[in-house]
């Protein structure tokens, strides 16, 4: 038996408990991993809650992403006793996830926790982090360097926003955060920053086409934020879009890419190929800066404050992240 969040959805209605699991009911999968620590994103809150149906199947074990040690394989690239970490491919929403003490899922989700990261320190980069560091890396696939320009992030206070704008500075980049929490300026100087916006001069309708003010940006807010980055982008840059905390809309013109030959790399984490989520991650243990880590923050908490955080996370009363310790 094992300890575990379960969603249920029946005649009795759609509920969340923390309960105890037989392995017997465990999915089907080739790797069966002790996990150690998960974490709750929107994401979570959103299942737990019933809030938005995120969740396909029931019952459901919650949990987009974990980290743990493997207890039995028979997928050829991981043994008993590996470290791994498992974010994305569906998992906690149509394959058990990671808020439970064990889980079985598809070797072909999970990569190596690199050599010095620990596996809490894993999980309180977290999703948000990867995509961060996946956002950076579009940056440089496309040819940026600390020579082309200011790279700008948006939503920079977020948990993507601020783990951009510490890799960047650190990266060399001159970064410009936009935020909407002026009170948030300070912490985003010690993570890097060199000048901050006001976001509020990004989320209004603007010009097709404005001045060319960076180089290449971050962007976590999608909407007209998005369509406003891309007007401001220098000719031949790059903006990776990863996020919709504005809107899912995108009310822009081509004029950027046609006038100007920028490009819009968009970023999936969920999806994204194996080889790139372990350089992902390998580069998150050498390039992000303990630090800075420690200065973005996370709490520690437990399988049995899992359930009331989720409407917390969703009320948007939780800042930084939280990791799960599952035992
Ligand atoms: P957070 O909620 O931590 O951060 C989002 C930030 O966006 C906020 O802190 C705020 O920044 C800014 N923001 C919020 N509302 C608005 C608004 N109405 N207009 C403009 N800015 C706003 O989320 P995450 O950093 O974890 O995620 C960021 C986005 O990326 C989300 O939309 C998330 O769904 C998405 N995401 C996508 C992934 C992918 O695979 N593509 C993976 C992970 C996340 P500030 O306070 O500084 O203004």
């Amino acid at each position: 038996m094992f300890n575990a969040i379960l969603i249920e959805k029946d005649d009795a209605g759609y509920r969340a408990t923390e309960t105890s699991i037989d392995e017997a009911q465990l999915p089907q999968g080739d790797v069966r991993v002790d996990v150690k620590y998960s974490t709750i994103n929107y994401k979570d809150g959103l299942a737990i809650t019933g809030k938005v149906p995120v969740v396909r199947q029931f019952p459901m074990v919650p949990g987009i992403d974990f980290c743990g040690t493997v207890s039995q394989s028979q997928h050829p690239d991981f043994k008993a006793g590996d470290a791994v970490i498992l974010n994305g491919w569906g998992v906690g929403e149509t394959h058990w996830g990671g808020l439970a003490q064990q889980a079985s899922v598809n070797g072909k989700w999970l990569i190596h926790l690199p050599a010095g990261m620990s596996a809490e320190q894993a999980m309180s980069i977290g999703t948000a982090g990867y995509t961060a560091m996946l956002c950076v890396m579009a940056l440089q696939r496309n040819g940026l360097t600390p020579e082309s320009g200011d790279i700008l992030v948006t939503g920079a206070a977020g948990g993507v926003g601020s783990v951009a704008v510490a890799l960047l500075s650190s990266l060399g980049f001159r970064v410009i955060a936009s935020t909407g929490r002026q009170q948030e300026e300070d912490y985003l100087k010690k993570l890097g920053a060199a000048d901050i916006i006001d976001r509020h001069t990004l989320s209004e309708p603007g010009k097709p086409l404005g001045a060319e003010r960076w180089a290449g940006a971050v962007d976590s807010v999608g909407s007209h934020t998005l369509a406003n980055v891309c007007a401001g982008t220098k000719y031949r840059g790059t903006v990776a879009a990863c996020g919709l905390a504005q809107g899912l809309d995108f009310p822009a013109s081509v004029a950027p890419f046609i006038l100007r030959g920028i490009t819009l790399a968009g970023i999936d984490s969920v999806h994204c190929p194996v080889p790139q989520r372990q350089e992902a991650w390998d580069r998150l243990s050498k390039e992000l800066d303990p630090a800075k880590l420690a200065l973005i923050g996370s709490r520690t908490v437990g399988l049995s404050d899992v359930i009331p955080l989720a409407s917390q996370i969703l009320d948007g009363k939780v800042r930084g992240r939280i990791v799960v310790d599952v035992n």
